[in-house]
């Protein structure tokens, strides 16, 4: 048994015993702690996962509550009843948030959120149907076959199988297809939209996730509490949330309910004692709280419990056999005849920097075609044109005929263009196979629910093979369960070309892919494009090395300022009097 197993046994373990050992009042305060955890753990997928910050979750708790209450209180609907409608309300709710939100980040998110928290706050206590600022009493306790739930214990009994199932439906989640694509968000956006993934609903999927477990939060607050007013969902509860989250490490799911164990449990104290330390009365608590915060953000700006397993040295990676897995369907091949890609006319500018001016270039399935030419020529921003990630100004673009102008970079992907990065973009902490697992999203199809509830496995198992297998074509299988971001630069612009080829592309983009490579892993990679090459993908390679390209390229298509200045092959671009001046003097 690894350590990592061992201690999350005892946690449940834990959770499991302390109805035994301890009375009514700490059960209570258990509850409560679960209870924030639940929406710590959506702020996990949100904040931490996805980096899209959210100081309004309280204010979905509050939905969830208030829609139960009044339903139950107006239409005598049943807690089980008002549950699917909590739900609901808020999942609907983010829903149109969420129609905001992809459009905004950063910043703009965060106030936007702050700005949602406080009018939900005002709207709760300024309601008629909310019954005002002193809200709405009456309500029943749970009931289950004919039992109350009226004291501690099932209550604490339910709120803690919810939080124990949520960390493994989420753990699932996050070890699947869509939980990669998740993963992606925080750092690597646009990285992963060129895997296919769709940024904005999987942002939005996130988003309406987490809101969904504030509202079932509320939902069962209002028949816990047994009353409902507004003061539990302000806006200073939203940041209470974030906070912990932060605290406990918004990376790590367990670091939900770290966070809200500390801050419920040590509140109340701080509470009782700080006024008595300073001899006056105050809510000194928050100035504990906000020196925390600092000190946090200097010690441990990951959170607790990631400076703590880093501390005793455990990996955030849990390597883990691979099951046996059929190989995954392969895309139709584009036909010999005609270009896989056509590019006509392609334009750039960036303000005053013309980065494309004119860019034509074609590649035949079964070439390797080389765009070479001085730093800043224009090369990779003709590479972000093509597959979607920087939008033309003008141009015909086309793959196999097709045109894909306009298209988005998911669409592209999807339609079989792969590429890798001049600067490389790995998840740095995920594992060499997730990341090139990445790379096939778009040859799974499972959702997020089938991934939370583990029915995912088969998919996973193909997946998984089929990174591995490119792994091992690249010679780098060896490294499948090392973080990503500790393998040394040239191996990882190879996991980024095993990472596009996982996603079973017929045009590859690959920028320069050889640079940081020693000689002889040079003409390794060399022989691999060949093999490529021989199998029909058409590749086209930006590279500096022009040895390597001349030995490699069947085509060169030279730039420079933007333009294209010579293209033929590599003994004519050689000869070329213009490229010689302007690119191949010092060489020639
Ligand atoms: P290469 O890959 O050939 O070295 P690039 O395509 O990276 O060249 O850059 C071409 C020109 O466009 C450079 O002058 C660069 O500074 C400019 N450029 C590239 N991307 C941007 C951007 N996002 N904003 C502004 N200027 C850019
Ligand atoms: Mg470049």
């Amino acid at each position: 048994m690894k350590p990592r197993q061992v201690a999350t046994g005892l946690a449940v373990l834990a959770v499991a015993t302390a109805p035994m050992v301890l009375g009514e009042y700490q059960l209570s305060l258990l509850t409560y702690v679960g209870l924030s955890a639940i929406v710590a753990l959506g702020l996990v997928l949100l904040t931490g996962k996805a980096g899209l910050s959210s100081f309004g979750q309280a204010a979905f708790v509050g939905i969830g509550a208030y829609v139960s209450a009044i339903a139950t209180l107006r239409a005598g609907l049943s807690p089980w009843l008002t549950m699917p409608m909590a739900l609901l309300a808020t999942g609907c709710c983010a829903w149109v948030g969420a129609l905001v939100m992809v459009r905004l980040s950063g910043h703009y998110l965060s106030l936007a959120t702050i700005a949602f928290g406080t009018a939900m706050f005002f709207l709760f206590g300024g309601l008629d149907i909310t019954g005002g600022q002193s809200g709405l009493s009456g309500l029943p306790p749970l009931m289950l076959f004919g039992f109350a739930f009226t004291r501690a214990m099932p209550n604490y009994a339910f709120v803690w199988l919810v939080v124990l199932g949520l960390i493994w439906a989420l753990g699932n989640l996050l070890d699947s297809r869509i939980g990669r694509a998740i993963r992606a968000l925080r750092d690597e956006a646009a990285m992963a939209e060129a895997m296919g993934v769709d940024i904005a609903a999987a942002k939005s999927a996130v988003f309406i996730l987490s809101c969904v477990l504030a509202g079932f939060v509320g939902w069962f607050y209002a028949y816990f509490q047994r009353f409902v007013n507004p003061s539990p969902f302000s806006l200073a509860q939203g940041i209470e949330y974030l906070f912990m989250a932060v605290l406990g490490g918004a990376n790590l799911l367990w670091g939900a309910v770290v966070g809200a164990g500390l801050v419920t449990l040590l509140k109340p104290l701080l509470q009782a004692r700080l006024p008595e330390l300073f001899g006056m009365s105050g809510n000194f608590e928050s100035v504990v709280f906000g020196g925390v915060v600092i000190l946090l953000f200097q010690f441990a700006s990951a959170g607790l419990l990631p400076r703590l397993q880093s501390a005793l040295g455990w990996s955030a990676i849990a390597a883990h056999a691979i099951d046996p897995a059929e190989p995954l369907a392969k895309r139709a091949v584009f036909l010999a005849d005609g270009p896989a890609l056509e590019v006509v006319g392609a334009r750039k500018a960036f303000g005053g920097v013309i980065a494309n001016v004119d860019v034509g270039l074609a590649v035949r399935s079964g070439e390797i075609v080389a765009l070479i030419g001085p730093n800043g020529a224009g090369k990779s921003t003709f590479f972000d044109l093509v597959t979607g990630v920087t939008a033309a100004d003008a141009g015909d673009f086309m793959l196999s005929g097709a045109s894909i102008r306009g298209c988005s970079g998911c669409e592209i992907a999807r339609r079989g263009v792969g590429r890798s990065f001049q600067h490389v973009r790995l998840i740095g902490d995920m594992s060499v196979i997730e990341n090139v697992a990445l790379g096939a999203h778009l040859r799974g199809r499972s959702g997020m629910l089938v991934a939370m509830l583990r029915l995912n496995r088969r998919e996973e198992a193909g997946l998984l093979a089929e990174a591995l297998r490119q792994l091992r074509r690249v010679g780098l299988d060896g490294l499948a369960w090392s973080e990503a971001g500790s393998l040394a630069l040239g191996q990882q612009r190879i996991v980024e070309i095993a990472r596009a080829l996982a996603g079973d592309p017929r045009v590859l983009l690959l920028d320069e892919p050889a640079a940081g490579l020693r000689h002889q892993e040079k003409q390794i990679l060399a022989g691999f494009l060949r093999e490529l090459r021989a199998e029909g993908l058409a590749i086209l390679l930006v590279e500096h090395d022009m040895d390597f390209v001349m030995g490699l390229a069947d085509r060169v298509v030279v730039m420079e300022f933007g333009r294209v200045i010579a293209a033929g092959t590599p003994a004519q671009v050689q000869n070329d009097a213009q490229v010689q001046e302007a690119y191949l003097g010092s060489v020639a």
